[in-house]
């Protein structure tokens, strides 16, 4: 094992707390620091979803046009705060310029290590441990309203096939034997075998942290302010309760990772896709196996403790509170696709997906700095967090990971 290492993990969302855990286990003394504690932030309101079928990125060719499309559409899942537009305007010209041939092929080509194995790194990160309740296997369904709709899909099916997920379709009465929670609006469900989902992700979550404790580690509330560097390496991290001597820094802090990069005088392009949910408490029924709604771009997941209904991107400022209008399409697809659903109340969230312009999260050391980044998972952090911590953990110990790890180099120019 390598000498024992001081390490400071800033942010204990997904990405946090499994790095936290798997440096803990290679035998380095861990504090996982949160402003607001574990599971605050992202990764306490998504979908559930371990999306090891989400190989395709937002950004593909055709994004402009339907992109104007969705937009000029009330009842589509895209939405502007148009009075951030200035703002975002650096950000999206980068975005839109990977949705090529050749970019989108390569950021396929990155994502699909990330995500394919997520059940088994899911599992690995919890054998033996109170957390491993919270992870559920399941199939996953695409849910159209027409064989037609199924077909204008095909960019993101090829792919899918060749990645060995070929879907399995479902067409018309035999959808509703299959859920019987849909109504007959929905004619064909494109089904993908051998997937999970979680329980309650922020429960998750803090059940992990709980597992970092047991096992040695230490967890934090305090909000960090900088990072002090020596010889232009980290010494510590500043931090509301005091200094943290250390000798490696993880930054983990999601979407806030933005700011804490410039406190290292460096500007890192990376936005807030805002997502919504609803969590309906009490629901009259439930789907057998998470379904993405693809009218309303939600999943649809069933939890331990009510039904999670979460999806749809607003491109916006992370300073503003929950928007109208994206949970108003949530349950309007959802009133037209289970009709038949009833329950008692609904919790409305907002959660902002960290997204860089490649659609890719940035994995490794920024420079030589010993501050290793950890963050810019868009719609696919809860799928990835453990495999990035492994792979964060395997570094640090400078043990080679058996991926190409170039498509995540946290010093990439976009
Ligand atoms: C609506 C919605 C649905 C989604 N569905 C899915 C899904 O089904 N599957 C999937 O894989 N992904 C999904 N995602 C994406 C996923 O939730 C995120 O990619 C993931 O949670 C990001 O995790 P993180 O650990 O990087 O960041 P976060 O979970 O955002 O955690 C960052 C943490 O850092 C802390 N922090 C910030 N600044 C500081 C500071 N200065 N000092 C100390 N602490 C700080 C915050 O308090 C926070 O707890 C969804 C996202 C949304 C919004």
């Amino acid at each position: 094992m390598p000498n024992p290492q001081k390490i400071v993990v800033i942010g204990a969302g997904i990405n946090g707390v499994s790095t936290a855990i798997w440096l803990r286990r290679a035998g380095h003394e861990v504090t996982l620091l949160d402003k607001d504690g574990p599971g605050a932030g992202a990764s306490f309101g998504n979908a559930g979803l371990l999306a090891q079928w989400a190989i395709i990125p937002v950004n593909t060719p055709g994004l402009m046009k339907t992109g104007l499309k969705y937009l000029l559409d009330p009842k589509s899942p895209l939405f502007l705060q148009w009075s951030y537009a200035p703002r975002l305007m650096p950000w999206l010209v980068k975005f839109m310029s990977h949705a090529t041939e050749d970019r989108a092929r390569k950021m396929i080509d990155g994502l699909i290590p990330m995500v394919t194995d997520s059940l088994s790194q899911h599992q690995a990160l919890t054998r033996g441990t109170s957390a491993a309740d919270f992870v559920a296997l399941s199939d996953f369904s695409y849910a159209y309203e027409t064989r037609a709709a199924f077909e204008a899909d095909s960019y993101g099916w090829n792919f899918r096939r060749e990645a060995g997920m070929a879907p399995e379709l479902i067409e018309g009465p035999a959808v509703q034997d299959a859920e019987p929670i849909l109504g007959p609006r929905i004619k064909c469900l494109a089904v993908t075998r051998g997937h999970g989902h979680i329980l309650n992700p922020g429960g998750y979550v803090e059940a992990l942290t709980q597992v970092l404790i047991e096992e040695g580690g230490a967890f934090r509330q305090a909000e960090v302010r900088d990072m002090t560097l020596t010889g232009g390496r980290i010494t510590s991290v500043e931090t509301t309760q005091g200094s943290l001597p250390c000798d490696h820094a993880v930054l983990a802090a999601g979407i806030w990772s933005k700011p804490l990069m410039r406190k290292l005088g460096l500007k890192v392009s990376m936005e807030a896709e805002r997502g919504h949910h609803l969590h309906l408490k009490n629901p009259s029924q439930m789907p057998n196996n998470p379904i993405m709604i693809t009218t309303g771009k939600f999943g649809f997941t069933p939890m331990n403790d009510g039904l999670r209904c979460a999806g749809t991107v607003e491109l916006g400022s992370i300073e503003k509170g929950p928007s109208r209008k994206p949970l108003e399409l949530i349950r309007y697809h959802l009133g037209r696709s289970c009709p038949d659903l009833t329950f008692d109340s609904a919790e409305e969230w907002l959660g902002f997906r960290p997204s860089t312009p490649d659609s890719l999260p940035l994995v490794g050391e920024i420079g030589q700095t010993g501050v290793h980044a950890a963050f810019g998972h868009q719609h696919i952090g809860l799928t990835a967090g453990p495999k990035t911590g492994r792979l964060v953990a395997d570094m640090i110990d400078g043990r080679r990971p058996n991926i190409d790890m170039a498509p995540y180099d946290a010093n990439r120019r976009f």
